[in-house]
């Protein structure tokens, strides 16, 4: 129908253009309130030791529960909040919830687990210093236990370097994350003490389909182990991606093929033991089906 009418084609996709705009600017006003209302939560996915399949951490992930639409996933509201500024507040509530809720878990015995949060290109002021610093006294958490993960993105701005620089030199362990996706010059991995590279899942979905889609998550993994930095693979599902990732030599990742994020409550039950096992070795199929 669009072919026979430039016309029928405005009267056709105009209303449904006018309801997305409206859509987002109705979810733009309601996100204002959305932390006073308690509609935030926080679902946290484990990440792994990729020999073993056992947890070593977790990464805090936003969930927005609004009742007239139902849950708005990350992608759809992060952006708006970060026009709206919302960002500011709702992300030093995530900080203190995340330190908070992995502080008062195993507070002794087996390996302690770190929690990543993930800072918004809009939070990266020199004001998160003092916000972070809060957060680890007020949880008593080790700063070590926090990784704070960022784009490349926010890393193109060299103001932002300073910012990342005091972090460090509070003790948390700082990310980089959806490394290769974000156009930003390396520059800032000589300048800057990161810690951590994790691996887009976009490269990851496609390891295992032959030498070319493996070139990047492989000269990732070099990169890091040159720098001597850790790498962490996001989004792995099959068990050809995890032996592949083993095989490049990297030793932690996560994904629906460990685990889903999840609520604390459901958390509680993984302390112990692999999320899965090992790909070849047969023995527990059924299990992780
Ligand atoms: P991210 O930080 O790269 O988080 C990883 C995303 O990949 C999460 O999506 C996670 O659920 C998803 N994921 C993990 N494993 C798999 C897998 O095996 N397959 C697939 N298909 N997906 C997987 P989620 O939770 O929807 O979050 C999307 C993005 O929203 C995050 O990407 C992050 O950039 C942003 N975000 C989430 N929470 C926060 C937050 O507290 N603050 C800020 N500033 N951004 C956040
Ligand atoms: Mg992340
Ligand atoms: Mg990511
Ligand atoms: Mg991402």
């Amino acid at each position: 129908r669009a072919k026979r009418s430039g016309k029928s084609c405005v009267a056709t996709y105009e209303p449904q253009l006018h309801r997305d705009a409206l859509r987002r600017l109705e979810l733009r006003s309601a996100l204002g309130g959305a932390l006073e209302r308690g509609e935030l939560t926080l679902v946290y996915q484990p990440v792994v030791d990729l020999v073993d399949a056992e947890p070593i951490g977790v990464e805090a992930l936003l969930r927005w529960h609004h009742p007239p639409v139902g849950t708005v996933p990350p992608d759809a509201f992060v952006p708006l909040a970060e026009e709206t500024g919302a960002i500011v507040p709702i992300g030093l509530w995530v900080l203190h919830e995340a330190t908070a809720w992995l502080s008062g878990q195993w507070p002794a015995g087996g390996r302690p687990w770190s929690v990543s949060v993930n800072v918004s290109p809009v939070q990266l002021q020199p004001r998160l210093v003092g916000q972070v610093e809060a957060a680890l006294q007020s949880s008593a958490l080790a700063p070590e236990r926090l990784v704070v993960e960022v784009t490349e993105q926010a890393l193109m701005r060299q103001r932002s370097w300073d910012v990342v620089r005091d972090l460090k030199r509070l003790g948390v362990r700082i990310a980089i994350d959806d490394f290769g996706t974000g156009y930003s010059s390396l520059a800032y991995l000589s300048e800057l003490a990161v810690d951590q590279l994790k691996i887009d899942r976009s490269f990851i979905a496609s390891l295992g389909n032959g030498e070319r889609t493996e070139a990047v998550p492989r000269a990732v993994i070099e990169l890091a182990r040159s720098l001597g930095l850790s790498v962490v693979a996001e989004g792995i599902e099959t068990d050809a991606q995890w032996q592949r990732l083993l095989e490049l030599g990297c030793r932690v990742g996560q994904g629906y093929r460990f685990a889903r994020p999840m609520p604390p409550g459901e958390l509680a039950d993984l302390v112990d033991g692999p999320l899965a096992s090992r790909p070849g070795t047969g023995a527990t199929q059924a299990e992780v089906s």
